[in-house]
C-alpha cells in the first residue's frame, strides 16, 4: 500500500505529492510503459479577447465558460491551466447521465505568479464540463485550457517526489553541442523515465499555450512539465523538445526514452512541440528554423530521414483525434521539413561537433553507460585509443569540463569524458 504525504517544497506554492512505498511493496512503482498510450487531448483553448467574449457572468460574480460538451468521450478528470493575475477562485462541474454536479473548487497543482495548474476529479463517464473563475476586480482571464481524460488509478503510483539525486539518473540526449537549453538550464524537476527506445520518426505538436506569451519560456516549460507529471500523472513532460517563442530549443524528456505525446503511436517517436497555440496563427520564422535544427539534429544521429513519411503532425499519428498542430502549423509541415534538410543542425562549437572521432589523452579512460562517473564502466580505452564521436554531450563535471562524448568503440556505445579525450580529426 502507498501513503500519500503533501509536502510544500521552497518557498513557492509548489504541491508535491510524495508516494511512499512501505516495506515490502517494491518494483510495482513502474508507470511508465503506460505512457505508451498518453496524449494531451483538449477540450477547450482560447486566449485574450477571443476567451473573454466566450465568458459569461453569474450571479454570483463569477466568470462562467460554456459547457464543453464530450458526448462519446468519457472522462474522470477535468486538467486546466490558466493565466491570469491575482487572486483566484477556480471551480469547475461535470455533467453525467443529464445531470451536472455543484460546483467544486479546483485542486490547485501548480502557481507561479499568474501561471496556473489544477485538477478536478469527477465522477467517472461524465460527458460534459464547465469552469468558473471568481476574479479580482478588473482582472480578467488571459489563457485557458481544458482537458477531460481518464485518470488511470494505477498511475497514482507514478512517483511524483522531486528527488535532487536523481539527476544522475538523467538520461542524456544527443543534441549538438549547445543546440538545446539543457534541463537544468531551465530548472526541470529531476526526473528517472523509461523505458529507452530507439527514435526513428518525428512527430510535430503545439502545446496549447499562449502566443506572445507574457512570462519566459522556461517558466512556461516548467509549468508545462508540472502539468504533465502532477495533473495528468506522466512520469515528466510529454514531450522531447519545445520550441521556445524565443527561437531555443528545450529539452524536455530525453529523445532516447519513451514520451506521452501521440497516443497509440509513442515508441520509437520523438515528439517536438511549438511552445503556442497555432489554428490560426503560425510559428515565427525563427521558431521554425529552431526546430529545423532540432529536426536535422535528430536525423543526423538517429539516421530519421526528413520527409512527409517520417516526419507528420499529431493528427496523422496514433489513436487521438486532435486538431493538433494546429492547422497553420500543420500546413506549414512540408515548408518546416525543407528547412530542416538545409539547416546544419546547430551546434555552437564548430570544432568538436565537426570532429567525428575523439582520442584518449590518459592511461586507462572508462566508456559508461551515461555521461556521470556514477554507474559501473562498460568498457575502458587506452592511451591513444580512438572512437568514434556520436555526439558531445553535457554531463557531470570532471576535472572542470561538463562535456563527455557519446562514443562508438566496436560493439560499445557509451560515454567518456571529455576532461581525458579530445578531437582526433
Ligand atoms: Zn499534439
Amino acid at each position: 500500500m502507498h501513503t500519500a504525504t503533501l509536502v510544500l517544497a521552497r518557498s513557492n506554492v509548489l504541491v508535491v505529492l510524495a508516494i511512499v512505498a512501505a516495506a515490502g511493496c517494491v518494483n510495482e512503482l513502474n508507470p511508465h510503459t503506460r505512457e505508451a498510450d498518453a496524449d494531451h487531448n483538449v477540450a477547450f483553448v482560447a486566449q485574450d479577447d477571443t476567451l473573454n467574449s466566450q465568458l459569461t457572468t453569474d450571479a454570483e460574480g463569477y466568470r462562467v465558460t460554456p459547457v464543453i460538451d464530450r458526448r462519446g468521450e468519457p472522462f474522470n478528470r477535468i486538467g486546466v491551466r490558466y493565466d491570469v493575475a491575482g487572486t483566484v477562485v477556480a471551480e469547475g462541474r461535470a455533467r453525467h447521465d443529464d445531470s451536472w454536479s455543484d460546483w467544486s473548487e479546483l485542486t490547485s497543482t501548480y502557481v507561479d505568479d499568474s501561471v496556473h495548474n489544477g485538477l478536478l476529479d469527477v465522477e467517472a463517464d461524465s460527458d460534459g464540463a464547465q469552469l468558473r473563475f471568481k476574479l479580482d476586480d478588473g482582472a480578467s482571464l488571459r489563457f485557458l485550457v481544458t482537458e477531460t481524460f481518464v485518470f488511470a488509478p494505477a498511475a497514482a503510483d507514478v512517483d511524483l517526489e522531486v528527488d535532487a539525486e536523481a539527476a544522475s539518473e538523467d538520461l542524456q540526449g544527443l543534441a549538438a553541442d549547445g543546440l538545446v537549453v539543457t534541463r537544468s538550464q531551465w530548472g526541470a524537476r529531476s526526473r528517472s523515465c523509461g523505458p529507452t527506445h530507439q527514435p526513428n520518426r518525428l512527430t510535430i505538436h503545439h502545446t496549447d499555450t499562449p502566443n506572445n506569451d507574457s512570462i519566459s519560456m522556461p517558466a512556461r516549460v516548467r509549468q508545462i512539465q508540472n502539468y504533465h507529471i502532477n495533473t495528468r500523472g506522466w512520469c515528466d513532460v510529454g514531450y522531447h523538445f519545445l520550441i521556445g517563442q524565443d527561437a531555443r530549443v528545450y529539452q524536455g524528456r530525453v529523445e532516447n526514452v519513451l514520451g506521452a505525446h501521440a497516443a497509440g503511436a509513442n515508441t520509437d517517436n520523438v515528439g517536438i512541440s511549438f511552445i503556442g497555440t497555432f489554428d490560426d496563427a503560425a510559428p515565427s520564422s525563427a521558431m521554425l528554423d529552431a526546430a529545423a535544427r532540432i529536426m536535422k539534429s535528430m536525423s543526423r544521429t538517429y539516421g530519421i530521414a526528413l520527409n512527409r513519411d517520417r516526419v507528420q503532425g499529431h493528427r496523422q499519428v496514433g489513436t487521438t483525434d486532435t486538431s493538433c498542430p494546429g492547422d497553420a502549423l500543420y500546413n506549414g509541415l512540408s515548408d518546416l521539413i525543407s528547412r530542416a534538410q538545409g539547416s546544419t543542425g546547430g551546434g555552437t562549437d564548430s570544432t568538436t561537433t565537426a570532429c567525428s572521432l575523439v582520442q584518449v589523452d590518459t592511461d586507462t579512460l572508462n566508456i559508461r553507460p551515461d555521461a556521470n562517473t556514477s554507474r559501473a564502466p562498460i568498457g575502458s580505452l587506452t592511451l591513444g585509443q580512438t572512437a568514434t564521436r556520436l555526439a558531445s554531450v553535457t554531463g557531470q563535471t570532471v576535472n572542470g569540463t561538463s562535456r563527455w562524448y557519446r562514443v562508438q568503440r566496436g560493439s560499445v556505445v557509451g560515454y567518456i569524458s571529455g576532461a581525458y579525450a579530445s578531437c582526433a580529426n
